[in-house]
């Protein structure tokens, strides 16, 4: 698998390089203008694409951007639209491994495009490739992979680039959203004794926890300790091993957050996405990915108060959608939680792609490579298959 990621980034960087060299446009220029000056290009833009073109907004993207999407939703939901969808470019306004999803899911004839390449996310980030071989050759040495041990399948949550997905396809594990960890838990259980959970330890931990699994039977897994800083006891009790990753948005929020907003709105109801750590987990009245955080709130009788442990941009957008029907909508904590990774695409970044696309020039292309592709695809297909 190293290989094939060297491999796999050399052709993402010659991609990147050519793209640039071809556009028409450059970016420099469109970064000097004013915001308000967008609107009307990425308009006139998005028109002369027509259904050549379909443009995805994360929730968690500026309002700036969002308003332009063809289909909003998280990163799971929009991984299908695109794996649906029918025009020749996928405009996903999200992160990297969004992209990198979508690439995998895409026909063909399809080419996606990440409005700005620095767009990347802190987690996936947090499980490198060479990381995970090396912990994988550790948990082979111990013994743990072995039938006669119980064997170890490998779980990625969406939120990891495609090189670890694709090594946990091949492996015979696969992946998971938010909404189906619990699922894809049980799936892996059934064929194996132990899980090694990329790259999130809270949504993993979240997960475990709630199907009984005890903090002895849980290890974290730091990739910058030597056997990630494991005694061999520890390993072998594990059920769990859960990789030192987090969401530095959602690991922000504390329980005293929850006893805050308690204290300052009684009758609050506390609702957090599974990235939050366990203690605001165990807090909060509900638990969901965003798409099931917005339904806690549209199913909610008017007159309902939510405290969200989520993304600002997203918390903000329901208290305006939902202001309206007499609900009120506030961020857990007031400091405000913001993905800037998520917000480096700009109403600039947009524009100068879309008119790119209008000229014929594809920019900023994400390209998975195909040996990567074939097994990250067969991690993703086995998440279809099992139930949610
Ligand atoms: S909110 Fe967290 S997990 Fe989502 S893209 Fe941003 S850093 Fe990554």
């Amino acid at each position: 698998m190293a290989e094939l990621k060297a491999e796999y980034m050399i052709t993402a960087l010659d991609d990147v390089a050519s793209a640039h060299a071809q556009a028409s446009c450059a970016l420099d220029d469109y970064l000097a203008m004013p915001d308000d000056s967008m609107d009307g290009r990425i308009a006139e833009a998005r028109a002369r694409l027509g259904k050549q073109a379909i443009i995805l907004g994360h929730h968690y993207q500026r309002d700036e951007i969002v308003r332009f999407a063809d289909h909003t939703g998280d990163s799971y939901k929009l991984s299908k639209l695109a794996a649906q969808a029918e025009g020749r470019y996928i405009v996903f306004c999200g992160v990297h491994f969004m992209a990198e999803s979508a690439d995998i899911l895409a026909q063909p004839h399809q080419q996606v495009v990440l409005p700005d390449l620095n767009a990347g996310c802190s987690m996936a980030d947090m499980a490198d490739i060479s990381q995970v071989e090396a912990c994988w050759d550790r948990l082979v040495a111990a013994g743990l992979t072995q039938a006669a041990a119980g064997g170890l399948m490998p779980l990625t949550y969406m939120n990891s680039t495609a090189a670890i997905k694709a090594f946990c396809g091949e492996r015979g594990g696969l992946v998971c959203t938010s909404s189906n960890a619990a699922a894809a838990f049980r799936w892996a259980f059934a064929r194996g004794q132990r899980i090694l959970f990329l790259p999130d330890q809270h949504l993993g931990r979240n997960t475990a926890h709630g199907m009984g699994i005890s903090p002895q039977e849980m290890a974290v897994w730091d990739p910058y300790q030597i056997n990630g800083g494991l005694a061999p006891e520890r390993l072998h009790a594990a059920r769990v091993i859960l990789w030192k990753g987090h969401c530095s948005v959602h690991q922000r929020f504390l329980p005293e957050h929850v006893d805050r907003v308690r204290a300052k709105y009684p009758g609050i109801q506390v609702i957090a996405h599974p990235e939050c750590r366990l203690e605001v987990c165990q807090k909060a009245d509900g638990i969901g990915s965003t798409e099931r955080l917005i339904q806690f709130i549209e199913q909610a009788p008017t007159g309902t108060m939510f405290a969200v442990g989520t993304e600002i941009h997203l918390v903000n957008r329901l208290g305006k959608r939902f202001a309206p029907l007499g609900k009120r909508v506030i961020t857990l904590d007031d400091a405000g939680c913001l993905c800037t990774t998520m917000f480096r695409i700009t109403p600039q970044h947009l524009a100068w792609a879309l008119e790119n696309l209008v000229e014929g020039n594809v920019v900023n292309r994400i390209r998975v490579h195909e040996d990567v592709k074939r097994w990250a695809r067969v991690a993703l297909d086995r998440m279809l298959e099992i139930q949610g």
